[in-house]
């Protein structure tokens, strides 16, 4: 007796990046009530299902996770470009946010950000904004996994006035969100040079107490440490370990900065990091060792940052980047290869997130999220190794579906959940008033 499922995706190969790290050839991934219910070969196995997608010529692989984004500053790529991490925010980003930034800003900027990041095969982002109610609600409209680390300032925006408004909104929504299947809430300080201690301790005691994520951008180039070490004689990771905030629950970004001591710190404080090597490379920030911290047991995840720093949201161009990089800081070939790069993409980002009993690999009992690669094209053959191929040769447009869920958002490269062409007139808007104002300057 054949049991009756939602869905059966019938692909050439299933890499699965679980614990065994199969990588199975002809197989089947067996889809019911959003979770995958079996993952067996084409053919010998008792499901049936009136949603059976065939995809002959490609790689079905867990959706790509990017950990740290600022996904409505989609609407500032390619406005200032060529400068370095301070004069780029001073005089460019953080002038153009104080004009622009809005509920409406917010909506239409993470909408075009989503198009982007499920054209690429991404099925789960992380993002630390302003107005994270109206980019979790925009998310949720588009059935996306996200994480929405909200952002805490001591200085105003348009969001907030001081740290405690900040915290105290981003409470309010972790409330409103806190049995969603999707959605998560977690804390997003800025950067240490934009937190002061208070708010810091604060952010710490509710996070033991509810075991909420804390977010930070950390040491993310040379002048945040040597700045920090001139104004209170200690360098920024010495200052969170003091205040106690290295655990499981903590998400450091960048860390191009550090020290074996720090690396020694961070795995044994199990503190995850978020390397994000194209946005470090454009604004020259430095170098984050991940080879290092990798083989110290350190979980490192991997993100695209906003698009204004990038300039794209692209995790297959992220992933390559990121093993290129690691083996060329760590003057080893070796350093990296595929399968971690891989790791980072997806079941790393999971773990940093703490949603990695959810998704991030196949695995039977976790959330259908995954996406379909095809591999018919001249840029990648011939094909001798899948996850060679996922990593060193796959573009983000040879991505062809992506579900969340269970739910396809992208079906033959076709969104299904946003609607793309209104999406690209509302940015063509912002193009115009944005750049009309840049001229005035
Ligand atoms: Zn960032």
């Amino acid at each position: 007796m054949s049991q009756q499922v939602e869905m059966i995706v019938n692909a050439q190969w299933v890499v699965t990046v679980d614990e065994q790290a199969r990588v199975l050839k002809d197989h089947a991934i067996i889809v019911d009530q959003a979770k995958i219910l079996a993952i067996e070969p084409i053919g010998q196995h008792d499901f049936t299902t009136d949603n059976l997608v065939e995809r002959p010529n490609h790689i079905i692989l867990p959706g790509l996770i990017n950990a740290h984004t600022h996904a409505a500053m989609s609407l500032f790529r390619g406005l200032a470009d060529d400068l370095p991490l301070m004069s780029w925010l001073n005089d460019h980003i953080w002038p153009a946010e104080g004009k622009w930034v809005n509920e409406n800003f917010v909506h239409d900027g993470t909408q075009l950000a989503m198009a982007e990041m499920i054209r690429g095969g991404t099925t789960c982002f992380n993002d630390m904004y302003f107005f994270p109610n109206v980019a979790a609600r925009v998310a949720n409209e588009a059935h996306m996994r996200a994480s929405f680390a909200f952002p805490i300032l001591d200085f105003p925006s348009a969001w907030a006035q001081n740290a405690d408004e900040y915290i105290h909104k981003g409470l309010q929504l972790h409330d409103d969100f806190r049995s969603h299947d999707l959605i998560n809430i977690n804390f997003g300080p800025h950067a240490p040079y934009t937190v002061s201690d208070e708010p810091l301790k604060r952010v710490n005691t509710i996070s033991v107490e509810t075991q909420m994520g804390i977010h930070i951008h950390l040491h993310e180039t040379a002048h945040e440490v040597d700045e920090a070490q001139q104004q209170n004689g200690q360098r920024p990771i010495e200052r969170m370990n003091d205040m106690g905030l290295l655990t499981p629950q903590f998400q450091a970004v960048h860390m191009t900065q550090l020290t074996d001591e720090d690396i020694e710190l961070l795995a044994q404080t199990g503190t995850h990091v978020v390397h994000c090597p194209e946005s470090n490379l454009k604004l020259a920030s430095g170098f984050c060792p991940i080879a290092k911290l990798v083989n110290q047991g350190v979980n490192v995840a991997l993100g695209t940052d906003g698009a204004a720093s990038n300039n794209d949201l692209d995790m297959f161009g992220e992933m390559r980047t990121a093993a290129l990089l690691a083996k060329g800081v760590a003057e080893d070939p070796a350093a990296i290869p595929a399968e971690q790069a891989l790791q980072m993409a997806t079941i790393n980002g999971a773990k940093a997130l703490g949603i990695d009993d959810v998704t991030g690999s196949l695995a039977v009992g976790k959330s259908a999220d995954f996406i379909a690669v095809d591999t018919q094209s001249p840029e990648t053959s011939p094909f001798y190794n899948p996850v060679s191929q996922l990593v060193y040769s796959t573009t983000a447009d040879k991505v062809s579906d992506t579900w969340v869920a269970g739910k396809a958002l992208m079906t033959n490269r076709q969104l299904l959940t946003l609607n793309c062409d209104s999406i690209m007139q509302r940015s063509k808007e912002w193009h115009q008033k944005i750049a009309a104002a840049d001229q005035q300057n």
